[in-house]
């Protein structure tokens, strides 16, 4: 499957799940934008692994996807630096928990700027661009939790499930054209957003964090094992793909089972 001349934007993808969809689609011949937070030298060494294992082209844009205009400037500097925006991977996200009766208003305004409003921006100005170059894939990282909800995880839990929503709604817009939009749903995958929630458990429970892990797996996840990064990017290249010019408008678990529960 060769992706190779078209360009991606990522969300954050200096860590975890964009980072391995970067690496993925990257693989498959995509040049990419990363995009996300974290220490300049290590954004750089990840770029150089990338681009000398695929040959690939990479750039970073630091837009704070809490910002309207600066996801607007990501954009832009996609098609000026790399020609165009023909893969949208929305992915960037943050999490917080706290009951409804507690849940600082400041982090319910921030997960819902990051975890959705910044794909509706992503969204509004990369079609136009992929309408004028004739295809695009839009992915939307939403979660198991834009399906079912668990307890403390309001502001997240709304986010995702609004996505899901405004991936259906692209979907239906763009259904005439050679233009998919999907929301992939993952379950518990152990990176950095993850591993501060089992760290926490651990914590509470009294227990140590490989413990928690395990804690954390069988309450939620029937297959008892994480979903892995790469897995997701495989995911995501597959989606990209000619197979799945017929698939849009959906939210696709990749779980363990969370969700047949
Ligand atoms: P992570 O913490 O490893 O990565 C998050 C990325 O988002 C980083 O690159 C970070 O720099 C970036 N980011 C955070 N705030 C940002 C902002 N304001 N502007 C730009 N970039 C920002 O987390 P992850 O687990 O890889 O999560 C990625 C996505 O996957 C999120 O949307 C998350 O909700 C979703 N998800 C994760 C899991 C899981 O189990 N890890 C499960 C389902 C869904």
């Amino acid at each position: 499957m060769s992706l190779k001349g078209k360009v991606a934007v990522v969300t954050g993808s200096t860590s975890g799940i964009g980072l391995a969809m970067a690496e993925a689609l990257a693989g498959a011949g995509a040049n990419v934008v990363l995009n996300g937070f974290g220490d300049a030298d290590a954004i750089t060494a990840n770029m150089d692994r990338i681009a000398a294992e695929t040959g690939v082209t990479l750039r970073h844009h630091g837009a704070d996807m809490s910002k309207p205009e600066e996801i607007a400037a990501m954009i832009a500097f996609a098609e000026a630096e790399l020609g165009g925006v023909d893969i949208l991977i929305n992915n960037a996200g943050i999490q917080h928990t706290a009951p409804v009766a507690e849940f600082p208003p400041a982090m319910w305004e921030k997960i819902i700027a990051i975890n959705l409003s910044s794909a509706f921006y992503g969204m509004q100005h990369a079609l136009p661009i992929m309408r004028r170059r004739g295809w695009g894939r839009i992915i939307n990282t939403a979660s198991a939790h834009g399906l079912v909800a668990s307890v403390n995880k309001a502001a997240y839990v709304a986010a995702k499930h609004g996505i899901i929503g405004l991936t259906k709604v692209a979907a239906l817009e763009t259904a005439e054209e050679p233009i998919t939009v999907n929301a992939i749903c993952p379950g518990w995958v152990r990176t950095p957003l993850v591993e501060k929630q089992i760290e926490a458990l651990a914590e509470r429970n009294g227990c140590s964090i490989e413990q928690a892990a395990r804690d954390l797996l069988s309450e939620k996840q029937p297959s008892k094992s994480f979903v892995t990064p790469e897995q997701i990017g495989g995911l995501a290249v597959f989606l990209c793909s000619a197979a799945a010019d017929q698939i849009t408008g959906i939210a696709l678990p990749i779980d363990g089972g969370w969700t047949a529960q």
